[in-house]
């Protein structure tokens, strides 16, 4: 009697992950696990039509595998979307590795991780994410060559993030050209929900160009220094949502348009950085539509750091890396241009034109 419970209980289990996969219409889930070093991870690769996979490892300690899951999920079926918007020939893939980056990551434990890439045989091309940096990729080098995102010095293309932050720019401006009529960003008043990596590269963007910035972040020293160094005014965190700005630049974390920080928007723009900004597609690519607040794709306008990526497959070139990104300005306007049209959102219409490249359709 046991038994037969305990196989109902696991037949559950089993269906519900697979419901997940399904769901979301993923190729191939891969749970990976070493005895010796103790890692747990999870390689999902959500469409390769396009070409190989390829998302970064983030190294998270999630409250719960499900979390981990879902997370890996959610973002490799993001990347196909990115890769085709971005015009690359490219599929969607991600990878998770389960623990605390600063207390649980060492080499033994990042090759074992590299093995698994390598298992793959190029199905699943890895590259630095949340938690992971150039370093573990020199480590996974050292066990597959499906891996970007190496250091300058290997013949890498170093830190993405100067050039996502290049490409939200452009977004950004793309944006302000559809709302003003130019794309001038001097004397526009802009918050940066974040000043990270990317935020702090998008700041100096910004600066340079006289918009008048705000900064907010929960790293108190990434502030201070943020705002020191590119002459940026500090906010509340809690202030970030109801603020008298231009546009509102998420960089920090996903889902911050939800229905309570959508009510209190006052921006005409929303462009940053963070993926799935939008905690429901559909319900908040709405609501900011009918706000009259135009919302350019985060898929879309963060893509830089993937295209940059996706150059160093073929042998790095910074130039050619940033020219490409460059072009994320158009696309950006032929999606607000294809959004008025056919009375869609931004969000939907530039997901047609990926699922148009992904599935011919
Ligand atoms: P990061 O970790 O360097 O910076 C994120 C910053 O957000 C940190 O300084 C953190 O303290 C701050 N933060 C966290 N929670 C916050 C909160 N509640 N309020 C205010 N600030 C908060 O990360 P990053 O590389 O700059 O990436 C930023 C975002 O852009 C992430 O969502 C990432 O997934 C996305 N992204 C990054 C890249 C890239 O090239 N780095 C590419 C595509 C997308």
């Amino acid at each position: 009697m046991i038994e037969v419970k305990e196989i109902k209980k696991s037949e559950a289990t089993a269906n519900s992950i697979f419901s997940q996969i399904t769901s979301m219409k993923h190729e191939q889930v891969v749970f990976c696990y070493d005895h010796e070093t103790g890692l747990k991870a999870i390689i999902a690769i959500h469409n390769t039509n396009l070409g190989p996979s390829l998302g970064g490892t983030r190294m998270w300690k999630y409250d719960n595998e499900n979390d981990a899951l879902t997370d890996v999920l959610r973002l490799s079926r993001g990347m196909t979307y990115k890769a085709a918007i971005s015009g690359l020939n490219l599929g969607g893939g991600k990878a998770v590795i389960i623990g605390d980056s600063r207390k649980d990551k060492n080499e033994a434990l990042i090759r074992s991780f590299g093995r698994y890439v390598n298992s793959l045989s190029g199905r699943y091309i890895t590259a630095e994410d949340v938690g992971t940096s150039t370093k573990d990729m020199e480590y996974i080098a050292k066990e597959t060559k499906h891996v970007t995102g190496l250091p300058v010095a290997m013949g890498g293309s170093g830190d993405p993030s100067p050039v996502t932050a290049y490409g939200v720019y452009m977004g950004m401006k793309a944006s302000a050209k559809e709302c003003w009529g130019n794309d001038s960003m001097n004397g526009k008043k802009v918050v940066v929900q974040g000043v990270g990596h990317v935020g702090e590269s998008l700041v100096k963007f910004l600066t340079e160009e006289g918009a008048k910035v705000y900064v907010t972040d929960i790293n108190q020293d990434a502030l201070n220094h943020v705002a020191s160094e590119f002459k940026a005014e500090i906010i509340n965190p809690e202030k970030v949502y109801a603020m008298d700005v231009d546009v509102y630049a998420p960089c920090a974390l996903g889902a911050t348009l939800n229905t309570a920080t959508i009510n209190q928007l006052k921006c005409a723009i929303v462009a940053g950085s963070a993926n799935n900004q939008l905690a429901d597609e559909d319900v908040h690519g709405k609501m900011l539509m009918e706000k009259g607040i135009l919302y350019a794709p985060d898929f879309l306008i963060n893509a830089g750091g993937l295209i940059n990526v996706y150059s160093e497959l073929k042998g790095y070139n910074h130039a050619d890396a940033m020219k490409q990104t460059e072009h994320i300005y158009d696309v950006t306007l032929d999606i607000f241009k294809k959004s008025k049209a056919e009375k869609i959102t931004t969000q939907q219409a530039a997901m047609q034109i990926a699922e148009k490249r992904i599935y011919g359709k």
